[in-house]
């Protein structure tokens, strides 16, 4: 299970909303700080401009590591290669998002 936030594993915080009268789908965080932006959205996690943004970012980090390592062709990617490369989008995605609440809450 994945937090809801930021995508890490889930680390048994949760919301309901039907607890405060929301209609949402009960959902998993991996901290009381996404448990509490999670609390501030009233539990409506349909994307919105931070993670569309988040998704930009890490594209584009992607996209320099590949630039970096000069090789097109994924076929030719050592396994290493292809892990550093999700390492390097999933990192910046996570990082985006949590920058991007921090200064901008969502409340
Ligand atoms: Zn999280």
């Amino acid at each position: 299970m994945m937090c809801v936030i930021c995508r890490r594993d889930a680390r048994g915080y949760g919301f309901a909303p039907r607890y405060i009268r929301e209609e949402a789908p009960d959902s998993k965080q991996c901290s009381r700080r996404c448990q509490n932006i999670t609390a501030r959205l009233k539990g409506m996690i349909d994307p919105n401009k931070h993670e569309t943004n988040a998704l930009a970012a890490a594209s584009m980090s992607a996209g320099a590591y590949v630039e970096e390592i000069g090789k097109t062709d994924l076929a030719s990617w050592s396994e290493q290669e292809w892990a550093t490369l999700i390492d390097v989008a999933v990192t910046a995605f996570q990082d985006f998002l949590r920058q991007a609440y921090a200064d901008d809450p969502p409340f």
